[in-house]
C-alpha cells in the first residue's frame, strides 16, 4: 500500500479543509488513484474550522471568520486511537474516515487526523483547528500531528505501506518516525518520495531544533534527530529534511524542476507535472456534450483529443448555458449586471503577492481605451487571502478600488469580485469565462492547474508563461501566452511593466478582435485548447507517472519480500 500524506485535502465542497491549489490537486490525485483502482490511503488533516470564509466590505476590507461544518455528516468516526509524547504531554490522536469510491467502485480511505478528544487538554484539542493559522509553535504542532501521529495511525492498523509520499514537506516529520523503526537510512530512502511544491526557498517551514527537540525527546533519541536532520546549524527545515531521506524528489512541471534544482543544488530532482481530474471540473453542460459525441471519456481522458470533431453550434451550446451559469451568479450576487453577449474574463485563484492577481487593473485608463474601441469587457475576479498576508489584502482592496474608478468612467466595463472562493465557485467561473486569466510572476508558478480546468471547458488560458503553461501553451492555437517565453534554464524574474504592456497589445489587437469580429476563429482556440491539453495535463496520467516512476521500484521489492513468504499480492 502507498501512503499518501498531506496537509491538505479538497474533496468535497461541502468539507473545508483546504485552502488552495495544494489542497485541490490531493483531491483530484485521490480520485485517478481511484479510478485507476490504485492501492493508496490517504493521511491529512481534520481542520474542524476550515481556513477562512470571507466577506469583503464595499471599500474591499477582507474580514475574515471561521469555516464552521459539521465533520458527522460527511465523515465516519473510528476507534483508531494512538498517542504521541509531544513535550511534557502525551497527546492522543484519532482518525475519522472518508472514502474516495472511484469510477468502477473502487475504494481509497482517506484518514483525517484529528486531536480533539477528552483526553487531551484544551491547548492540544486546538492543534487540528485552523488550517495555516496560528503561530510557529502550533504549526510545529501540528506538522508533528501530520508526519508522526499519521505515521502511527497507519501502524495502529496494521497497514505497513511500502512508499511513503511526501506531498509538500509539512509531513516530513513522518520520516523520524520510519528511523525510529527501521534504523537504516537506505531502507528509510527507498520507501520515500517527496513532491516539492514551493519555488521558494524562503517559504520553507523551518523550526529552531531547541523547539523540536524539546517536543519529540521522549519519542525518539536525539541522537536520530542529530543523524538525519542537520543541515542548518540549529534549524529544522522540513523541505531539507524531506529531500535528504527520500529517495525520489520531484517537481510539479519541467519548469519547476529547473526552479527547484538551483534550490536545492547538488541534488537530483524528477519531474512529474500536474494535472486535473477532467470529469470532476467539466461543467454539467460539458460532461453532457462528451458524453454525446465522446463515448467513454469518463474513463479515459485522452479521448478528449477528439473535441475537434465536435460540431461548432453544439460546443458553442454548451459554452452558451455555462456562460448563462456564470451570469446568473454574478448578477444575483453582486449588484452588476453581466449580458452573455460581452467578453468575459476570468481571474480566480488564491490572492497573494506573486499571483499579481490585480496586475491587468495597473493602468484602468488604457482598459478604458481597449473596451471601447474593440468591445465591452467584464471581468470576473475571486479568491481569498491568508489573514495576515496584508499584500495580499491590498491586492483585493486595489481591485475594489480600480472597478469602482473604471466603472465610474465607462459603460463597457463591467468588473466584480466573487466573495467566499470555493470549488463550486470555481467551475462556475472557469466554465462560464471567455479566457482564463493567469498573471504569475515568472518563474514562481510551480506549475498551476486553474488553467487546465479552463481548458477542460473549452476556456482559453492567457496565461505568463509559467509552470504547466510552458510546457502546453502554443501561442495563437491553444491559447495565448504573456510576456516573453523563457528557456528551462532562465530563472529571472518577469517585469510587471512588460507583461502588462503585452496584456493590453494581445487584448486589444488579437484576441477581443477575434472574439467580436470572427468568433468561428475564436471557437476553434477554444476547441483546441481541449484537444490538445486535456490528453496529457489530466491527474489520471499524472499518478500514471507517480507509479512507474516514482513507485515501481519499491512496489516490486515489496512483492518479492512477499512472495518469499507465501503472500502474492502487494
Ligand atoms: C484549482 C484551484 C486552485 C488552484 O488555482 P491556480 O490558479 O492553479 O493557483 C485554487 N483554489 C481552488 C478552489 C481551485 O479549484
Amino acid at each position: 500500500m502507498i501512503a499518501y500524506f498531506v496537509m491538505e485535502c479538497a474533496i468535497d465542497n461541502n468539507m473545508p479543509t483546504y485552502s488552495g491549489g495544494l489542497g485541490v490537486l490531493a483531491g483530484d490525485t485521490l480520485q485517478s488513484f481511484a479510478d485507476l483502482d490504485v492501492p493508496v490511503s490517504c493521511v491529512t488533516m481534520l481542520w474542524k474550522n476550515g481556513f477562512i470564509s470571507q466577506k469583503i466590505s464595499e471599500d474591499g476590507v477582507q474580514f475574515d471568520g471561521i469555516q464552521d461544518w459539521d465533520p458527522d455528516k460527511y465523515l465516519k468516526p473510528t476507534d483508531i486511537k494512538t498517542k504521541i509524547p509531544l513535550g511534557d504531554d502525551d497527546v492522543f490522536i484519532t482518525a475519522w474516515k472518508y472514502i474516495v469510491k472511484g469510477i468502477n467502485g473502487y475504494e481509497i480511505p482517506v484518514y483525517f487526523l484529528t486531536t480533539d478528544l477528552e483526553e487531551n487538554n484544551a491547548e492540544d484539542r486546538k492543534i487540528c483547528d485552523r488550517l495555516y493559522i496560528g503561530n510557529n509553535i502550533m504549526r510545529l504542532k501540528q506538522e508533528i500531528v501530520l508526519g508522526i501521529g499519521g505515521y502511527e495511525i497507519l501502524k495502529a492498523m496494521n497497514y505497513d505501506p511500502y512508499i511513503y509520499h511526501i506531498n509538500e514537506s509539512h509531513s516530513a516529520f513522518l520520516i523520524t518516525s520510519l528511523m525510529k523503526n527501521l534504523g537504516d537510512i537506505n531502507k528509510l530512502r527507498a520507501q520515500v518520495v517527496f513532491t516539492t511544491h514551493t519555488p521558494i526557498s524562503e517559504a520553507f517551514d523551518s523550526y529552531n531544533m531547541q523547539d523540536v527537540v524539546s517536543m519529540l525527546n521522549r519519542y525518539i533519541n536525539t541522537d536520530i534527530i542529530d543523524s538525519i536532520y542537520g543541515k542548518e546549524e540549529n534549524k529544522l527545515n522540513l523541505s531539507w529534511l524531506a529531500i535528504e531521506n527520500a529517495k525520489n524528489v520531484v517537481a510539479v512541471s519541467r519548469k519547476h524542476k529547473y526552479v527547484s534544482q538551483k534550490i536545492f543544488e547538488g541534488y537530483k530532482l524528477k519531474y512529474v507535472t500536474n494535472g486535473i481530474h477532467h470529469f470532476k471540473w467539466a461543467s454539467a453542460h460539458h460532461k453532457m456534450l462528451y458524453s454525446k459525441y465522446i463515448k467513454g471519456w469518463e474513463e479515459e481522458p485522452y479521448l478528449l483529443s477528439r473535441v475537434v470533431s465536435i460540431h461548432d453550434n453544439e460546443f458553442i451550446k454548451a459554452h452558451e448555458l455555462a456562460k448563462s451559469d456564470l451570469i446568473e451568479m454574478v448578477n444575483s450576487e453582486t449588484g452588476v449586471s453581466f449580458t452573455p453577449e460581452s467578453f468575459t474574463i476570468g481571474m480566480a485563484k488564491r490572492v497573494t503577492q506573486y499571483k499579481r492577481n490585480n496586475l491587468i487593473l495597473h493602468n484602468p485608463d488604457k482598459l478604458i481605451e481597449i473596451a471601447e474601441k474593440t468591445g465591452d469587457i467584464q471581468m470576473v475576479f475571486a479568491g481569498k487571502t491568508h489573514p495576515l498576508d496584508n499584500i495580499g489584502k491590498s491586492i483585493i482592496q486595489s481591485i475594489y478600488d480600480a472597478s469602482r474608478y473604471i466603472m465610474s468612467k465607462t459603460k463597457k466595463i463591467r468588473i466584480v469580485f466573487i466573495e467566499n472562493f470555493d470549488m463550486q465557485k470555481e467551475i462556475l467561473i472557469l466554465a462560464g469565462s471567455d479566457l482564463w486569466l493567469n498573471t504569475p510572476t515568472r518563474p514562481l508558478e510551480a506549475s498551476g492547474t486553474s488553467g487546465i480546468k479552463a481548458s477542460l471547458n473549452g476556456v482559453p488560458s492567457f496565461s505568463v508563461y509559467d509552470g504547466w503553461w510552458l510546457e502546453a501553451c502554443n501561442n495563437g492555437v491553444n491559447g495565448w501566452g504573456i510576456g516573453p517565453r523563457p528557456s528551462w534554464e532562465d530563472l529571472t524574474h518577469s517585469s510587471d511593466e512588460e507583461d502588462l504592456a503585452d496584456i493590453y497589445d494581445k487584448l486589444k489587437y488579437i484576441i477581443l478582435p477575434m472574439f467580436y469580429d470572427s468568433y468561428t476563429d475564436y471557437v476553434k482556440i477554444m476547441k483546441t485548447a481541449v484537444s490538445t491539453i486535456i490528453p496529457y495535463f489530466n491527474s489520471h496520467r499524472m499518478v500514471s507517472e507517480y507509479i512507474t516512476d516514482l513507485y515501481l521500484t519499491a512496489m516490486i521489492q515489496r512483492y518479492q519480500e512477499n512472495c518469499r513468504i507465501g503472500i502474492y499480492n502487494i
